[in-house]
């Protein structure tokens, strides 16, 4: 369905793609996907962080309860990529500060610090309080624009979206096309199981999320997370009593659309 962007807060500059260009990207993507079928997560992220065709590409981390494995890796392949880290000054203080012990125990060299600019979001949420009206809107206010312009000019992201996390993610694969701005998404954890972030994070003693001993196996913005009870699906903290599983905000043709639970 339609969704209306808040004023004043508009992606700058996303492209609409003539149908033409979008065949030849999803073509690209397509054979990008065959080529890597049988391959592991170290490989997809070699191939888009060196591959001349993939373009330029950033990784976007939420520094949460799983990234560090993701960070690792890139950093293991090349410590300058692009990291681009939305704070949407809702997080957690345990977030922001894992977020600069991570990148130095990784010495990543590029991470960028994206926010909604402050004149923008005291026109539009002064009392921090638009999630509680519309959390698509705050979502889009404060995550979808702000990380749709920090990724103008790169031509893919990675994302750390693994198909255990939830429906929407189930039939994930490595690569995916944004038809809207004509990205390439790279998935290289999409096959991962829970039990493979875990031995991946304890065989490279990598640091932990605090507040995912204290009950927060996923971690999101604070008013929006809460914890979760054994058994419970690790995402069910997030947005907890409503049907949103994801930010669920893109862009068709440089208007923000809802994105349905199933698709
Ligand atoms: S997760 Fe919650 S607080 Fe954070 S941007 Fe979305 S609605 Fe706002």
């Amino acid at each position: 369905m339609n969704f209306h962007l808040p004023p004043n807060t508009p992606a700058e500059g996303v492209p609409a793609r003539s149908p033409a260009e979008l065949a030849d990207l999803r073509a690209r993507v397509d054979a990008l996907n065959t080529r890597y079928r049988h391959h592991g997560a170290v490989s997809v992220l070699t191939g888009a962080l060196n591959d001349p065709e993939a373009g330029d590409i950033a990784l976007v981390s939420s520094f949460g309860a799983e990234s560090v494995a993701l960070l690792h890796l890139v950093a293991m392949i090349d410590r300058s990529t692009p990291v681009l880290f939305i704070d949407t000054r809702l997080l957690f203080a345990e977030t922001l500060a894992y977020q600069q012990e991570v990148a130095e125990r990784l010495h990543l060299s590029n991470v960028r610090i994206i926010r909604t600019d402050p004149a923008t979001l005291a026109a539009q949420d002064p009392t921090d309080s638009l999630r509680d009206t519309s959390t698509d809107a705050c979502c889009a206010l404060r995550k979808t624009v702000p990380l749709e312009n920090a990724l103008q000019g790169f031509d893919g992201w990675i994302t750390g979206r693994k198909r255990f996390q939830s429906s929407t993610r189930a039939a994930l694969e490595f690569f995916e096309l944004e038809d809207a701005t004509g990205r390439i998404k790279v998935n290289p954890l999409a096959h991962w199981a829970p039990d493979d972030v875990r031995a991946y994070m304890d065989e490279n003693r990598l640091p932990r999320h605090p507040l995912v001993a204290q009950g927060y196996p996923s971690i999101g913005c604070q008013p929006c997370t809460s914890k979760v009870a054994p058994g419970e699906d690790p995402r069910a903290g997030r947005w907890r009593g409503e049907q949103k599983e994801e930010c669920g905000i893109h862009f068709v043709n440089g208007r923000m659309v809802r994105k349905g639970p199933s698709t």
